[in-house]
């Protein structure tokens, strides 16, 4: 087998809380291949944040091992971390996490200002992921003359800056009407279909349907772990609704 992009042995995360120890992951031993769309599935406290944060590279375990891209990630420094961090992992979040107060090309630039990119190379690299997210015609809009929708997406061209191997998206739909949650979806199965490796948490089993595969998570556990039989398609489904509103 090709070697893993993400290979987790018996990932242990406690935390502990005065004289208590709370057990969020109970041993997790999963591989993901490049060019994965995978769906992180379970109900609320069942280990899914820690484990997409152990997956980014924010926390290390308590115990077992993650191999990010065949190295050894698990026994880092945080300062190690955060460089890797940068290099290789975009994040998506719930709430878009966009400064309110500089423009979407702006926003898109930020992971840039961290990683030593030369100011001349941050605005066309911006650029080329906010047209990817079909956003080039909002470059100069700030956060707030965006759609929940649009925010998102120049979240996610945000997260695709830097190049990552991998995107971790943590309920990126949690916010969003269904038709937008939808829209989402699409670009997400498209950036997926051209190589970009996905792991995204959701608790709609509907949303996980547009994955190609579903791992659910209980009690710290992966308690299952397998295809979707058959992948939704965002953009056939798309056609078929009625527009919501008209976009200005
Ligand atoms: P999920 O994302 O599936 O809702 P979490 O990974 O956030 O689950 O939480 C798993 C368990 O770990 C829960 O019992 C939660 O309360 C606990 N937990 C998560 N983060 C912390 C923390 N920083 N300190 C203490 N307990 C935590
Ligand atoms: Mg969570």
């Amino acid at each position: 087998m090709a070697e893993a992009l993400v290979e987790t042995q018996g990932l242990v995360k406690e935390y502990r809380l005065g004289p208590h120890v709370v057990h969020a992951l109970r041993g997790v031993s999963v591989r993901m291949r490049r060019g994965e769309f995978v769906a992180v599935m379970g109900p609320s406290g069942s280990g899914k944040s820690t484990f997409m944060n152990l997956l980014g590279c924010l926390d290390t375990p308590t115990a077992g091992r993650y191999l990010l891209d065949g190295e050894d990630v698990s026994h880092l420094s945080r300062d190690t971390l955060a460089r890797i961090r940068n290099q290789k992992i975009g994040f998506v979040f719930q709430g878009f996490n966009l400064l309110p107060r500089i423009s979407a090309l702006e926003n898109v630039e930020l992971p840039l200002l961290y990683d030593g990119t030369p100011p001349s190379e941050r605005r066309p690299k911006a650029r080329a992921k906010l047209e990817a997210v079909g956003l080039a015609d909002r470059e100069h809009h700030h956060p707030a003359q965006l759609s929940g929708g649009q925010q998102q997406r120049v979240a996610i061209a945000r997260a695709l800056v830097n190049n990552p191997l991998l995107v971790l998206a943590d309920e990126p739909t949690g916010n969003l009407d269904s038709r937008t949650s939808v829209e989402v979806m699409a670009l997400f199965q498209e950036l997926n279909r051209n190589g970009i490796t996905i792991v995204l948490v959701t608790h709609e089993a509907d949303i996980a349907q547009y994955a190609a595969r579903a791992l659910s998570f209980r009690d710290g556990k992966v308690i299952q772990d397998q295809p979707v039989a058959e992948p939704k398609d965002a953009e056939a489904l798309l056609a078929t609704l009625p527009p919501l509103e008209v976009e200005a």
